[in-house]
């Protein structure tokens, strides 16, 4: 009873749940990807954080953001009184420690650098898909930091100083030299005032100077700003060069990296993205002089990737929310999960996040076996923009219809809902936005072993309706050139989506899905596929026991 009102017909918070066991997709996806013997592991992983707890760290981490502090009058450093320091709050730490001692930024390299043997790429993704529906913030700099050993075997040199301390599982927030410290974080800075998507614009300059290079310039967007080093793009003699650059000179000394301030941003609250000036701030290089895009492009992929599995966990955290809510809350005597047009939506729904978690983790067993197998590094190369292009663009989307499931309640602040719609954009914009994305699909198109790839697709999703539509279609746009691009990639995601579901989803599932978004008519919004009850009833059954 509240003030003589009986509580009645609100769904109860959706907390202290099992992000593992109640989601029969992840389950699935898995196991078809070699991941099945972990399965205990990941239940425990999925059990912690989907505990109550956790999601309010995420909750704390969102409403008390990062905090720049520029000036100290009590420390005085060689640059004068300047601190350049971001303060956190706890929860971001606590969140930042467990999944740090997870693995989430290590567990797919090995101690010289090298990956680490499947299915190494498939579990971490499955925890890192769990963990992106509790908090994304954070993920930021474990992203980054995972992604930047394949930059770092650039240098072994480098590599063999900095990867053990990645490979600790330690997180040492205090601000310190790095090798001083238990546990290291990375992060990044390409982007600047002048271009993000062309970095050859780079206008910031490196010289050379003792055992490193000395970097003036600066860049618009550094996410992670107390990383213990960055992989930084700067003009050296010779080009664009990738180099890397660490908070504390050899000496000691506090390295020059000036935050200028941190940017007011739509979602990703917890995490801090600076724009900072450099001022001769002392870098290594990493690879050679003029090799920079090359270099640094190793990182880009694991970023994308990881971009990619966020939202799905993004978009599962946003159905969740929904059909949990529908089967609480009744309108006109009925669960609203019993009214044929809300579950018509919510089937369309865990359609959509089931696929998006399949074609992920088949994606994540590509990226495993691709040192081994050259079709499947051709396979990772092409679909790795491809799916990135269309997980992180359904996910905005699909986080407003959750949020609509929800009526009012899902408008508000005290839901999960607002925090997962602010978050949704950002993964399609940076580490490549949309276009960019498609661009690299025709690129990657040109590449050996391409053409493969797209015949393997439709050889693992051959019989499904739509397929052999599909394939005539993704050639004719392609030959369109970039202006049809979008269309092309679009649809080679969803053959990709109908392959992965074939392997791991049961048959009427990835002939559903080919049915309504490779064949057959459907419109523009979700809830609008041509579903019987049955599969409708089995589709949510799949996706979140009652
Ligand atoms: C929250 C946040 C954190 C970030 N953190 C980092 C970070 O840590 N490190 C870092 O280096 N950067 C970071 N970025 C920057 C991000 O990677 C860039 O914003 C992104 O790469 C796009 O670059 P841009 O903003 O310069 O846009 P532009 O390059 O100007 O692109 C604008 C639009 O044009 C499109 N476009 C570009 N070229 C073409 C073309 N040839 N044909 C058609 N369309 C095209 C793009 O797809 C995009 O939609 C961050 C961004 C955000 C929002």
């Amino acid at each position: 009873m509240m003030n003589g009102t009986e509580l009645a017909n609100q769904s109860p918070p959706y907390e202290d749940v099992d992000l593992f066991g109640s989601d029969r997709p992840l389950q699935d996806a898995v196991a078809s990807n070699a991941g099945g013997d972990a399965t205990e592991a990941l239940a425990a992983f999925g059990r912690r954080w989907g505990a109550a707890a956790m999601f309010e760290l995420g909750r704390q981490a969102n409403a008390h953001p990062p905090q720049l502090e520029v000036l100290d009058p009590q420390l005085l450093n060689a640059d004068g009184f300047r601190r350049d320091t971001v303060e956190f709050h706890p929860a971001y730490h606590d969140l930042m420690t467990e999944s740090v001692a997870e693995g989430l930024s290590s567990s797919t390299w090995s101690a010289d650098a090298t990956a680490a043997p499947p299915p190494a790429q498939v579990l971490r993704a499955a925890r890192f898909y769990m963990a992106a529906q509790v908090e994304t913030g954070h993920l930021c700099p474990l992203t980054m930091t995972r992604a930047a050993v394949a930059a770092l075997a650039a240098e072994p040199k480098l590599a063999a100083m900095v990867v053990p301390k990645i490979l600790m599982r330690r997180y040492d927030r205090r601000f310190a030299p790095w090798w001083e410290k238990e546990g290291v974080t990375l992060g990044m800075g390409m982007t600047e005032r002048q271009g993000g998507t062309d970095v050859r614009t780079n206008t910031s300059k490196a010289v050379p100077a003792g055992e490193g290079y000395l970097i003036t310039g600066h860049k618009w967007f550094m996410s992670a700003p107390m990383c213990d080093l960055f992989l930084v793009l700067a003009q050296a003699g010779g080009g664009l060069t990738c180099f890397l650059m660490p908070r504390f000179r050899p000496d000691g000394a506090v390295n020059a990296l000036h935050f200028q301030r941190l940017k007011d941003k739509l979602g990703n609250r917890s995490n801090a993205s600076s724009e900072v000036e450099f001022a001769d701030t002392f870098a290594w290089r990493l690879g050679e002089e003029g090799r920079g895009v090359r270099t640094i492009i190793q990182m880009v992929q694991l970023t994308r990737l990881d971009c990619a599995i966020a939202s799905a966990g993004l978009m599962r955290m946003a159905l969740a929310q929904a059909l949990h809510h529908a089967r609480h809350r009744i309108v006109f005597q009925k669960h609203l999960v019993d009214q044929p047009m809300m579950a018509s939506v919510l089937a369309d729904m865990a359609l959509e996040t089931e696929a998006a978690i399949a074609l992920a983790l088949r994606l994540c067993r590509s990226f495993d076996l691709a040192a081994t197998d050259p079709g499947e590094a051709a396979r990772a190369r092409l679909l790795t923009p491809a799916v990135k292009f269309w997980i992180c663009k359904r996910a905005p989307a699909f986080v407003y219809e959750a949020m609509e499931c929800l009526g009012g309640n899902g408008y508000v602040e005290e839901s999960l809902l607002p925090r997962l719609y602010r978050e949704a954009p950002v993964n399609a914009i940076w580490e490549g936005s949309g276009n960019v994305m498609a661009l690299d699909v025709l690129r990657a198109l040109a590449q050996e072993g391409a053409q493969a790839v797209l015949a393997a697709l439709a050889e693992d999703a051959a019989g499904l309706p739509g397929v052999r539509e599909a394939r005539v279609l993704i050639g004719q746009a392609l030959s369109a050139g970039e202006a049809q691009a979008r269309l092309a990639v679009e649809r080679l995601a969803l053959l990709a989506a109908a392959a992965a579901l074939r392997a791991s989803a049961p048959a009427a599932v990835a002939e559903l899905f080919a049915r309504t978004r490779l064949g057959g008519p459907r419109g523009v919004m979700l809830g609008t596929s041509d579903m019987k009850p049955a599969e409708v009833d089995a589709l949510l059954a799949r996706a979140l026991p009652a």
